[in-house]
């Protein structure tokens, strides 16, 4: 009998890795990285909680780093693959998972750096480069809508998802043993919305005994979001912005955002509807990323592209260095930065943050999903004051949120394409989701008739027999992560303290008063 397991984007919609054990051998679905409080990011340094040697190959759903990011930690795990992606997937990633290699370094290299000062002992990055090439040469390409036989006995076919540039749903066909039939069960990875710039809408077979979707937006419906809607909605952000007299910061990430980005912004500049200044893009993988993009805007479902004219403006900058990223704050005209991590919790947008956000003729522009825990959610739930990279900064800067730029298929949109797959015989697990929004779209499947107690919402590290009619959990792995910390974990409240401590501190004039303060708070800690 087939086993499914959960082991990320359960409760959550990152770090999305599923493993799918069948008589004719154990493969997995997507190794995404975790991305989050530091709670939750915690979880990309421990060991996985199978065997990675036990998996035959691994079908990779998209580029996105919450579905790929950890592949080169489970080729150093022993993992031997393959790795089956889409074409424009295997390209992203030759690009993407080089680049978290370095990130990875690097950020072992600073705690490393901090370590060493308080005597502590050395930590290692979850993987390096070497692990990232080796893992890219196990990729490989397969077609949309053509059935192949990864291992004797299971039959794998992609489908366009809509989601970005080479995403896929995927459908696993497979003999059961136990119940003599053939299984048949459906992958959705991230949807896309109906109308998405680039992208046709998302489609796919009909009838299976299991399908496992995604559901980030399922208690929410978004606003319209029309391209010509979408487009005039960043025109005024970004006319207003700069009317204010200072820059414009957006936290962006570096895959498929930005390229729409610069495609709706260079489409706006050469129609002279926003005024004439500087777009940097401070991104190095996302000026790597654009090239792909450019290499199949032939398969871009957008008729106004014109591939000669695709992402170049006069007025774009592509910064590539650290000292060209720098001197961008020396630029006073007022000007439009582009850069990641889109949810601004690492990379050279924390150094935009830190130069602007004190600033009140400065605008931060948020155009994605944030993680309960970032930066940006911190930022966008209206935190008067942050910490970066250990300093305070108080929040002056006008903070907008676009809600009409998502790559995710909102409310209505998932539950059409669920009940489009269906019937199903077995089940729907519902899974890259917080709890309310699954909570949510399961109840509106059932109000079409779907049988209740057979949609099933999987804990983290859960695993669930796949009989013929229904599924049945088999309990979940010792526990990794206790999931109330999703939301916000200690490091949260911490940072948040120190802010108010500070702020105390500065307040309050009279040292005695001080000093009075901080033997209050000693003397409730343990003696040292
Ligand atoms: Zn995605």
């Amino acid at each position: 009998m087939a086993t499914l397991s959960f082991f990320g984007a359960a409760g959550t919609v990152t770090g999305s890795c599923s493993m799918l054990e069948t008589d004719s051998g154990t493969f997995m679905v997507d190794c995404g990285m975790f991305q989050g409080n530091k709670t939750v990011r915690a979880l990309n340094h421990q060991e996985f909680p199978f065997v990675p040697e036990q998996a035959r190959f691994l079908l990779l759903t998209h580029a996105h780093i919450d579905h790929s990011g950890l592949l080169p930690k489970l080729v150093k795990a022993g993992f031997e693959g393959p790795i089956y992606a889409t074409r424009p997937t295997v390209d992203l990633l030759e690009y993407m998972l080089l680049d978290s290699a370095k990130i990875q370094e690097s950020n072992a290299d600073r705690a490393n750096r901090r370590r060493q000062r308080r005597g502590q002992d050395k930590v290692y990055p979850i993987y390096e480069e070497q692990d990232a090439r080796k893992t890219l040469k196990m990729l490989q390409p397969v077609d949309y809508d053509e059935w192949f036989e990864p291992i004797k006995g299971v039959h794998v076919r992609y489908a366009n998802a809509g989601h970005m540039l080479g995403s896929a749903s995927i459908e696993v066909k497979f003999h059961d043993k136990e119940t003599k039939n053939t299984m048949r069960l459906l992958f959705s990875g991230d949807l896309g919305p109906d109308e998405k710039v680039f992208h046709p809408e998302p489609g796919g077979e009909q009838g299976f005994d299991y399908i496992i979707s995604e559901s980030t937006y399922g208690d929410r419906n978004r606003d319209d979001y029309t391209l010509e809607k979408r487009r005039e909605a960043i025109r005024k952000e970004l006319v207003d912005g700069l009317a204010r007299g200072g820059n414009v910061v957006i936290p962006c990430f570096a895959v498929e955002r930005s390229q729409e980005l610069l495609h709706d912004i260079g489409t706006l500049l050469a129609n002279g509807d926003i005024p004439n200044t500087t777009v940097y893009l401070d991104s190095p993988l996302a000026r790597k990323v654009t090239t792909v993009f450019i290499k199949y805007s032939h398969t871009l479902d957008d008729i106004e592209i014109d591939e000669e004219k695709l992402f170049k403006d006069k007025n774009f900058k592509l910064v590539e260095s650290v000292d060209e990223s720098k001197a961008i704050k020396h630029d006073k005209r007022g000007c439009i930065i582009i850069s990641a991590s889109g949810m601004a919790d690492a990379g050279r947008i924390q150094h935009h943050l830190k130069n602007n956000i004190w600033k009140k003729e400065a605008t931060i522009l948020f155009v994605g999903y944030q993680a309960p825990g970032t930066t940006g959610h911190l930022i966008t739930s209206g935190e008067k004051e942050i910490r970066i990279h250990g300093q305070n900064f108080k929040v002056k800067a006008t903070i907008r949120r676009l809600g009409n730029y998502s790559a995710h298929a909102d409310q209505q949109e998932l539950l059409d394409w669920i009940i489009e797959r269906g019937p199903v015989v077995g089940g729907l697990f519902l899974n890259h989701g917080d709890d309310d929004a699954r909570a949510e779209l399961r109840r509106l499947v059932a109000e079409k008739g779907w049988d209740i107690d057979k949609i099933y919402m999987p804990h983290f590290d859960e695993s669930f027999e796949l009989r013929a009619g229904s599924a049945k959990s088999k309990g979940r792995a010792p526990q990794r992560m206790d999931e109330s910390v999703l939301q916000r974990d200690w490091f949260n409240d911490y940072a948040a303290f120190l802010i108010q401590l500070d702020d105390q501190l500065e307040d309050e004039t009279n040292p005695e008063k001080r000093r009075e303060l901080i033997a209050k708070l000693k003397s409730v800690l343990p003696k040292a």
